[in-house]
């Protein structure tokens, strides 16, 4: 049994300092990352050893507080080898949370999507209040929010009721290939550009777009411990997504983050259940058993049946509560926006009758891409696009540090500026005329610290399209307001 293995047994049923202490031990004990992730933006590692360290010479004993601060620092950002340890500090924060409450505050930010819609509704009231010395010092004050952390602005008109508008809510029968999009709370109302632009480029290659009613993926309020907040979201989502499956879509993800928590974080240890592995064999199994799913989920899947019976592996991790046919179906089901139009390029399907882009440009691909194992699709997408330069920062040991709603905090909007400081210089060096990167919260917080103009790839796809201007639903149409 791996590692990993012996941490995930340790830690059942088990007080969240019991849970933090594992993990201790575990990569104490392993030492790799003490060195691995030194040059990296994750402030977990240089402290587990420090409070280890400390412990072991007799300079004092890591004590509960040591533990709470400890799995605080964890902003589920991927870089570490193991996914059992950031799983295990996620469980350790849950636990702490349910022992001790959610701050009002945190409870009131976690809701993106809430938040989101009641300043939407006032748009400019909202921003003048957040933009002005006195209001703005306010209403952070009162929302937990660090005077120095800048909130974005918000746009007029969101983009459920721009899709409302055009009937996308509504699934179509027919032929056609289709599409439902899951476009994230953070582009469907503070950036709602990005998802328009998704549907504009993915009608213009004749594909059918349905935009199924949706909540947030849940991945800020995982990352705040708040797991029965977190499990509702996806039980909704579950719902809605699994029967526009059944209706012949395939989902597709606009946002990294949301296409890694349907693909990835969803379905951990939905393979191991009996009720999965009852269906299998309606489900697309192959002849010798073996699944044929792609990335983590299809290597776990493919242990052999002996190691599933051993008893080891269960379905009893965050998720285990919602059921493990869907999570599996919407698992893979669900393709990243980028991932979906390259696999239609390598078909022959894609249109490339693209248009000059001129511009210097660099892409970042956020932690939640790398996470899903996909390679980089928009940068090979954004070659194909005519007058484009194009650097791309390549590297596993980049990571913004924004983390949902974490940048944004009063006491954690310093560590997440120090965690994107690598990556914030990197850009700086290469002093581009615009940043590319499809992840929202990245956009946020390069907003903040950097004076880049910021895009996602999916716009930069879409003005390629309108500049190419022969054919197509894009040509012709009115500039419109990007809602930035
Ligand atoms: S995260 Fe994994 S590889 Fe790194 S120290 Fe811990 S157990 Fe070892
Ligand atoms: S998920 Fe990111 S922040 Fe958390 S331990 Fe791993 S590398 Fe560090």
């Amino acid at each position: 049994m791996g590692r990993m293995g012996i941490v995930r047994r340790k830690v059942q049923n088990k007080a969240p300092e019991s849970i933090a202490r594992a993990v201790i031990d575990g990569c104490a004990d392993c030492d790799i990352c003490r060195y691995l992730m030194e040059d990296t933006s994750c402030l977990v590692f240089p402290e587990l050893y420090r409070l280890y360290d400390k412990e072991r010479e007799e300079k004092g004993e890591v004590t509960p507080q040591d533990l709470r601060k400890l799995v605080d620092l964890c902003n589920f950002c991927a870089l570490c080898p193991c996914p059992d340890v950031r799983s295990n500090l996620m469980k350790a924060k849950h636990a702490f949370v349910h022992r001790q409450g959610l701050k009002p505050t945190i409870r009131l930010l976690e809701d993106v999507a809430r938040v989101a819609r009641i300043c939407g509704a006032f748009p400019r009231l909202a921003n003048l209040a957040f933009q002005s010395e006195l209001t703005g010092g306010l209403l952070k004050n009162l929302a937990g929010i660090h005077p120095k952390s800048k909130v974005p602005k918000f746009p007029e008109g969101a983009f459920p009721a721009w899709a409302g508008e055009r009937g996308l809510d509504i699934r179509q029968s027919g032929s056609r290939t289709k599409v439902a999009l899951f476009a994230g709370c953070t582009g469907q109302y503070l950036f709602p550009d990005v998802p328009r632009a998704a549907v504009e480029v993915l009608q213009r290659n004749g594909i059918e777009v349905y935009y199924p009613e949706q909540k947030c993926c849940g991945m800020p309020s995982l990352l705040e411990g708040d797991q029965a907040l977190t499990c509702e979201f996806a039980a909704f989502n579950l719902e809605r997504l699994s029967e526009a499956v059944d209706e012949g879509c395939d989902i597709v993800c606009s946002c990294p983050t949301c296409g890694f928590m349907l693909k990835d974080v969803l379905s951990e240890g939905a393979h191991y259940s009996d009720q999965y592995r009852e269906s299998v064999g309606a489900e697309g199994s192959g002849s010798d058993g073996q699944m044929a799913f792609t990335g983590r989920v299809g290597k776990e899947a493919a242990l052999p049946s002996r190691v599933l019976l051993s008893g080891l592996f269960k379905d009893d991790g965050y998720f285990a509560s919602l059921d493990a046919r869907k999570r599996m179906k919407i698992a893979t089901h669900t393709h990243d926006l980028g991932e979906y139009l390259l696999s239609l390029h390598v078909a022959g399907k894609l249109d490339t009758k693209l248009g000059a882009v001129p511009s210097r440009m660099v892409y970042y691909p956020p932690c939640h891409l790398r996470e899903q194992e996909i390679g980089e699709p928009y940068s090979e997408l954004l070659h194909l696009i005519p007058g484009i330069s194009l650097e791309t920062i390549d590297g596993a040991f980049y990571c913004c540090g924004m983390a949902g709603i974490m940048g944004f905090k009063r006491d954690f909007h310093e560590v997440s500026v120090a965690m994107g400081s690598r990556l914030m210089e990197k850009i700086g060096t290469l002093h581009p005329e615009r940043l590319v990167s499809d992840c929202l919260s990245c956009r946020i917080q390069f907003n903040q610290l950097l004076p880049y103009k910021v895009l996602h790839p999916i716009e930069i796809l879409r003005e390629a399209y309108m500049n190419e201007g022969t054919s197509g639903p894009l040509a012709g149409q009115d500039d419109r307001d990007r809602g930035e």
